[in-house]
């Protein structure tokens, strides 16, 4: 399993790349997607490393709790709760997964349009 150095992810944890952080816990961490989708787009990750949702909710569903939790804290402090926000976890190649350390994305500020592009 990648970890540690060779996952882009576990290195912004652990300092070695930097990030627009937005907020913090003691076991999440949320910052400004590099490449954003629309106004507001922020990542949730889970500090430690789990490739995608499915292996985090497997192994540690109380971390997966907080990663929501930290979510739902990001929309909110964004001002994203009245007009609303789409929460993404793409997952494998079918959903467009390119980082293998699971992260939720926050998207919102504008109006997102239908779910899929067709
Ligand atoms: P996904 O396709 O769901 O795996 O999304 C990966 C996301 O990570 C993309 O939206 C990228 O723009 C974003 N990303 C890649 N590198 C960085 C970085 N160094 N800092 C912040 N976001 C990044
Ligand atoms: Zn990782």
């Amino acid at each position: 399993m990648e970890s540690g150095s060779d996952c882009l992810f576990c290195r912004i944890v652990a300092g070695e790349i930097p990030a627009t952080v937005v907020r913090e816990t003691d076991t999440t961490l949320a910052f400004r997607d590099i490449n954003p989708q629309a106004p507001v787009h922020v990542l949730v990750i889970p500090k430690e490393h789990h490739a995608d949702v499915v292996t985090l909710a497997q192994a540690n569903p109380a971390l997966a709790g907080e990663v929501l939790g930290t979510a739902a804290a990001v929309a909110e402090s964004e001002g994203l709760r009245a007009d609303g926000f789409r929460l993404i976890f793409n997952t494998g190649p079918y959903g467009g997964q390119e980082v293998f350390h699971a992260h939720a994305h926050v998207l919102g500020g504008e109006p997102l349009g239908p779910m899929r592009a067709r």
